[in-house]
């Protein structure tokens, strides 16, 4: 859908991007970080944006920041 600009259920082509929003304390659309043995430092959040159907509500989520990718993998990687 973020690629093809199209729905990939309904084939509607009205696709909105909602980006990822952090609140103060806690929530919004994001991965929380902990990386063991820092409990003091924390690295921000990977932050999650949706690309929605405006016809049938479907939605995808994708990590837009290639930096977040590449700490995603660091972290969690094989
Ligand atoms: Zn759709």
């Amino acid at each position: 859908m973020k690629n093809s600009g199209k729905c990939s259920k309904c084939q509607s082509n009205g696709i909105m991007h909602v980006p990822a929003l952090r609140q103060l304390y806690g929530g919004g659309n994001i991965i929380e970080l902990r990386p063991s043995g820092k409990w003091l430092s924390w690295e921000a959040p990977v932050m999650v944006s949706r690309y929605v159907c405006d016809k049938c509500g479907f939605c995808e989520e994708w990590i837009d920041n290639a930096g977040d990718i590449a700490k995603l993998k660091k972290l969690f990687g094989g």
